[in-house]
């Protein structure tokens, strides 16, 4: 049987090296502790973000995604090394068939302390009690703005209003803290910062700014359109008053704030112009069964073969292991390398 590592990218190969014998929960290269996994479960979406796919986007055919069995068995090496938190995101996950039953199987996993998934809200206010009973524990709903024309034009079609239902029915579920992701796109909500920023004043959301990052067809587009996190900091400050700097997780790529007197915090993610990839503690699997090391880095190792030619447990781990090993140390962009493989949507932020 054929286990070796499979690259995707011929270059990358060569950069590849053995992981040494260590004990204990993954590490990489670098000393960087990985433990979380965040997994797209479908690249299809039931929206079409301009900054995330083109109108016209075609989908993968079933058979290239992962089977539900084949995530549980990567969930599971995973946790045998040392992964504790699963991500599910997409695409937009919530369309996965059998959403609930996936969630209950992965917490149900002896070493997952944690299951969590981004989502674009629109099918929660179904879904969101179901999933809490399943053993769903965070929730990042993504929503760019407060104004219903400005959602449709970002979304191409999407319905704010079943999105804020999503997020009632969220809260009422347990679901704490809640998270709301926002990506800053200049000339499409770079103005609406401010009114997202307020909501952290009476709930107790932590609301993330997050810069627009390039990628495969739509990159060009967004290059145009970042808006850097203190340009939305400068904007909220500017009309909210000063966002004090409170204590957060090294590993949270979201530098988090709060503004005076407010119950829930707002945070930035600012991978273009202030990378956290020294705090980097994650890896990804993308629908269609690769490896994705660092989210804007093309380096990827397939899964998907080696399972469906048999391989054992151990033939799994030693895989992941030394993929995870070979995680790069930060990504391109300041010298213009952009990700060209693929669509955000394909990998799930
Ligand atoms: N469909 C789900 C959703 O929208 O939350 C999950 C998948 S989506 C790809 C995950 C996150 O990535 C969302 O918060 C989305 O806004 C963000 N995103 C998509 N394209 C992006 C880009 N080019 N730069 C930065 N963030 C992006
Ligand atoms: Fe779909 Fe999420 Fe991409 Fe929007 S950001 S198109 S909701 S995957």
């Amino acid at each position: 049987m054929q286990t070796a590592i499979q690259f995707l990218n011929e270059n990358d190969a060569a950069a590849f090296e053995p992981a040494p014998a260590y004990d204990g929960p993954m590490v990489d290269r670098f000393g960087r502790a990985i433990n979380y996994l965040r997994i797209s479960l479908t690249d299809a979406c039931n929206l079409r973000c301009v900054y995330c796919m083109p109108e016209h986007m075609t989908f993968r055919p079933r058979d290239e995604l992962l089977h539900g069995h084949e995530i549980l068995a990567i969930v599971r090496a995973s946790a045998e090394l040392g992964t504790t938190k699963i991500r599910l995101t997409g695409g937009e996950p919530t369309i996965r068939p059998g959403i609930v039953e996936m969630v209950r199987s992965i917490a149900s996993v002896p070493g997952i302390n944690q299951v969590a998934m981004t989502t674009n809200g629109l099918l929660l206010a179904e879904l969101a009690e179901p999933l809490a009973q399943a053993g769903l524990r965070g929730l990042n709903v993504s929503i760019d703005t407060l104004d219903p024309v400005k959602f449709k034009r970002i979304t191409r079609w999407g319905d704010l209003g079943r999105v804020w239902d999503g997020i009632t029915a969220a809260e009422a579920a347990g679901m704490h803290p809640l998270k709301i992701n926002a990506v800053v796109t200049r000339g499409f909500n770079d103005e609406e910062a401010v009114a997202l920023a307020r909501l952290s004043i009476d709930r107790p959301w932590h609301v993330r700014f997050i810069e627009l990052m390039p990628f495969g067809s739509v990159a060009e587009f967004q290059q145009e359109m970042v808006v850097s996190s203190a340009e939305t900091r400068a904007l909220i400050e500017a009309e909210l008053g000063p966002l004090h700097r409170v204590a957060g997780d090294n590993s949270d790529p979201a530098r988090p704030y709060r503004l005076a007197g407010a119950r829930g915090q707002i945070g930035f993610i600012s991978s273009v112009t202030e990378p956290f990839c020294a705090g980097c503690n994650r890896y990804r699997l993308t629908a269609d069964g690769k490896l994705r090391l660092c989210l804007l880095r093309d380096k990827e190792v397939d899964l998907l073969t080696p399972l469906r030619n048999g391989c054992t447990v151990d033939d799994l781990k030693d895989i992941i292991r030394t993929a995870v090993w070979n995680k790069p140390w930060g990504h391109g962009l300041p010298d213009g390398i952009v990700p060209q493989q693929r669509e955000m949507s394909q990998i799930g932020g």
